[in-house]
């Protein structure tokens, strides 16, 4: 008898490292990570998150379910951080717990999919985060696209994407990265964001932010919330998605939270209730032991310090690998402008090198990354960015 799944489709392959661990050249470069890599190349965990884990072994806690929507210790510190301790939005802001940055998508998504009054239909910019159009279908929206790149310029379609906020229908769902848009680099400036929000209350639109990178991109965590804590100052009521993977460097613990802002206490009660019974059947409650850790860093005060140092080092870390491997294409006598280089923020730099010419980068260079140009700052050493500002010399001249 046939099997009962001999109609399902062979889907395409998810990953691109299996060509980069197939190469047996030693000096092969891998910029596909989407996780931190320290100067030697090497996964980062932070010393701030491993006192923090003692701290919560020694304390001895039992196992529990955490609630539906968390560990409140978490959530509530989560909140302060992305929205501000002074923040108005604190006291009418319903907040979960999530399985990272994309269980907070996927949370949001569905609560749109719900509740969202008429289309149910959320742009999301022209190129984004490969996953922000398969959650978002996946819980059940349409997904449309805005300008946001500009392949001339490797920079912001600041007029395109101001054209298509202001052509959508009113009252649309609007899909932002906070900071550290991936996979471009390519952020918004303050001023840009100012009259982003203007364009986008003109037409009553609907913001949701996508924060995966809070004190990854610049250092600071204050000046990479600014376009959230703008919005909600301006009185938007956001949503959000929080990330602990990157700035906490937890991605294997699934560490995040999800907040919708809401008109008052009344509405929070309501929105709550309502995110619980999304939740609910999805996972029940999220996982306990990355949301201790997240939470004894950002309530205990030696440790937050120390944790935001590091947070810093990072950044500060990518900044440099940035500036080496322009200054590196320089001095080979390239031509071309790579100011692109060091003005994008963030974990990804945009190349601006076609499909084909990535090809050549890892057929001849063994240097691997996205066929779109996209290469993961992360996976710059000082030891290996002068060969990769020869091999991208060499294919692009
Ligand atoms: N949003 C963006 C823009 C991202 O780049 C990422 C991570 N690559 C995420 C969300 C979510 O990641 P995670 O689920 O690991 O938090």
């Amino acid at each position: 008898a046939a099997s009962t799944w001999a109609n399902v489709p062979q889907g395409p392959p998810v990953r691109i490292t299996e060509a980069f661990k197939a190469d047996k050249f030693p000096q092969k470069i891998n910029l596909g990570v989407g996780a931190y890599r320290d100067d030697q190349g090497k996964p980062y965990v932070l010393p701030s998150v491993l006192k923090a884990e003692s701290k919560v072994i020694a304390a001895l806690m039992n196992k529990e379910y955490a609630g539906i929507t968390g560990v409140p210790e978490f959530t509530k510190a989560a909140a302060v951080l992305a929205y501000g301790a002074d923040s108005t939005a604190l006291d009418r802001l319903a907040i979960t717990q999530s399985i990272s940055g994309t269980g907070a998508l996927r949370i949001g998504g569905a609560f749109l999919a719900r509740f969202f009054p008429g289309a149910k239909t959320i742009y999301i910019p022209q190129p984004s985060w490969a996953n922000h159009a398969a959650v978002f279908k996946d819980a059940g929206l349409t997904v449309e696209k805005y300008a946001y790149y500009n392949k001339d310029t490797i920079g912001l379609d600041f007029d395109g994407m101001l054209a298509d906020i202001k052509a959508a229908p009113s009252g649309s769902a609007f899909l932002f990265h906070a900071c550290a848009h991936n996979p471009t680099g390519v952020d918004p400036t303050p001023d840009q964001w100012r009259q982003i929000e203007a364009a986008v209350k003109a037409k009553g639109h609907f913001s949701f932010f996508d924060m995966a990178y809070q004190g990854f991109a610049s250092g600071n965590i204050h000046q990479d919330a600014f376009a959230v804590r703008h919005f909600v100052a301006q009185g938007h009521n956001v949503a959000l998605a929080q990330s602990f993977a990157k700035n906490m460097g937890l991605y294997g613990e699934r560490i995040g939270a999800f907040s919708l802002v809401c008109a008052d206490k009344a509405e929070q009660k309501r929105v709550d209730s309502q995110v619980k019974i999304i939740v609910r059947p999805l996972y029940s409650n999220p996982p306990i032991h990355g949301a201790r850790i997240a939470s004894a860093i950002l309530n205990t005060p030696a440790l937050y310090d120390e944790w935001l140092l590091e947070v810093k080092e990072m950044a500060d870390r990518i900044i440099t690998m940035r500036a080496a491997l322009k200054e590196g294409l320089e001095k080979l006598g390239s031509k071309h402008d790579w100011s692109h280089i060091t003005s994008q923020i963030g974990m990804f730099a945009y190349t601006g090198l076609t499909p084909e010419q990535m090809d050549q980068l890892a057929k001849e260079h063994s240097v691997y990354a996205t066929r779109d140009g996209r290469i993961s700052v992360a996976g710059i050493t000082s030891e290996n960015v002068g060969r990769l500002a020869e091999a991208i010399f060499k294919v692009k001249g």
